[in-house]
């Protein structure tokens, strides 16, 4: 079974081609500046493999269409293929940002499902019109070959209304759908049934916190393996403190800048997405960057770091207490998998609550792999277990597909 799995953003699409007999990943690459006078792809045949060869072109890629197009030729070329048909392909997965309401499991694509989610443009005007593109795209260069939406909203639809409705007036809710969605959710779910896993336990019956801190950071609370609270809101912007997202600020902080600097709310939204986070503190949104800026004495650096890790903490400590018993808490994505100092700093004063890290399991951690890094008396596992969201759309894909 072979599974294309698509990411379709605005301007970019990241693609996988999955094997899913044995797990592989044939080929996998990025379409990126679509519609810009020079697009970029980048094609990695086998990749992490001792056979990986990478090709890179500067090409005009006016739509998503042409960018597809580009994809199929490459997967399917002699030089740089690894299959010689695309009826080779079994299925597509679409990775799509926001399914509102309306979704909350992987939904095989007809004509319903393409309304359902142009329904939910309102909740996410920037992502989702280019997961329809990358749909109706698929659907005309691959006829016959079913498609999947696998949703980043889904998992957390098991939420109760306590959790995901906001205190505001009541009509706000039932005429916008202004609640609390979450985002990430596929590899939430990814990470939470590896770590039912490592549990050896069904994960049914498995109680966690996943943290995932990558560029964009959320956290999930997860008892008997449903969701049932997350940090992400009715947009990508609440909860921790991310690259260049703020994560939470006082609600009223919009009508002060609005006041006191004469911005619009447009601005302002910019401001808070595009230029907070770490960025906003210390000018940089790569942690790696800021640890080189920490290690030459830079003081804003530092205290972004420490506001960052005192965010993940207080999430960590708030989901410990509504879950009532947890099994575990799993770092996941490009800081939480690789950052020792962001994951020590992060669990320094949990041992109160039952989570103490093994200083030294934390530190000398191997990149790449699953591993718990609590003391052995720790009565609240900790893990570090790499994200995999590809492999979780194409897994889900399969499932919808019997
Ligand atoms: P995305 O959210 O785009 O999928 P990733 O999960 O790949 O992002 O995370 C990207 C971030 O991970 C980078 O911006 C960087 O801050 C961080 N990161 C990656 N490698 C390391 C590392 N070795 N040490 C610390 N941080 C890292």
């Amino acid at each position: 079974m072979k599974i294309l799995v698509l990411n379709s953003g605005s301007s970019s699409v990241k693609y996988q081609l999955l094997d899913m007999k044995n797990q592989t990943v044939l080929a996998s690459g990025l379409v990126e500046r679509i519609g810009e006078p020079t697009g970029l792809v980048r094609h990695k045949r086998r990749p992490s493999t001792d056979q990986e060869q990478t090709f890179t072109e500067e090409m005009p890629i006016q739509d998503h269409a042409t960018g597809l197009a580009r994809v199929v030729e490459l997967i399917t070329g002699k030089d740089t293929g690894v299959i010689s048909a695309v009826s080779e392909i079994n299925a597509i997965g679409h990775r799509i940002v926001h399914g509102g309401e309306s979704f909350s499991t992987p939904t095989l694509i007809d004509e319903a499902v393409i309304e359902g989610i142009k329904a939910q443009i309102p909740l996410a005007p920037l992502h989702n019109p280019g997961g329809l593109a990358g749909i109706e795209t698929a659907q005309r260069l691959l006829p016959g070959v079913p498609n999947v939406a696998v949703f980043d909203t889904a998992f957390h639809q098991t939420m109760a209304p306590e959790a995901y409705r906001y205190a505001i007036p009541k009509s706000l809710y039932t005429e916008l759908k202004i609640r609390r969605y979450g985002f990430h959710g596929t590899s939430h779910l990814y990470v939470a049934k590896q770590c039912a896993r490592l549990l050896a336990k069904p994960f049914a019956e498995t109680s966690c916190v996943t943290v995932h801190l990558g560029n964009g950071c959320s956290m999930a609370a997860i008892k008997n393996g449903k969701c049932i609270d997350t940090s992400m809101g009715l947009t990508p912007l609440a909860g921790l403190v991310m690259g260049t997202r703020s994560g939470d600020v006082d609600p009223a902080l919009h009508a002060f800048l609005a006041d006191n600097k004469n911005l619009s709310i447009r601005e302002i939204d910019t401001i808070l997405n595009k230029q907070s986070g770490l960025k906003g503190m210390c000018g940089h949104n790569d942690m790696r960057d800021i640890h080189d800026l920490i290690a030459q004495g830079d003081e804003d650096a530092q205290l972004a770091l420490r506001v960052f890790c005192r965010r993940v903490t207080q999430y960590i400590g708030q989901y410990l207490a509504l879950l009532d018993g947890t099994d575990a808490v799993c770092f996941t994505a490009g800081i939480g998998e690789n950052d020792h100092v962001v994951r020590r700093l992060s669990c320094a004063t949990l041992s109160g609550v039952g989570a103490i890290l093994d200083t030294h399991l934390n530190a000398e951690a191997p990149r790449g792999k699953a591993v718990e890094i609590s003391a052995s008396n720790s009565r609240v596992k900790i893990f570090i277990i790499p994200t995999n969201e590809e492999l979780e759309i194409a897994t889900q894909t399969l499932e919808v597909l019997g």
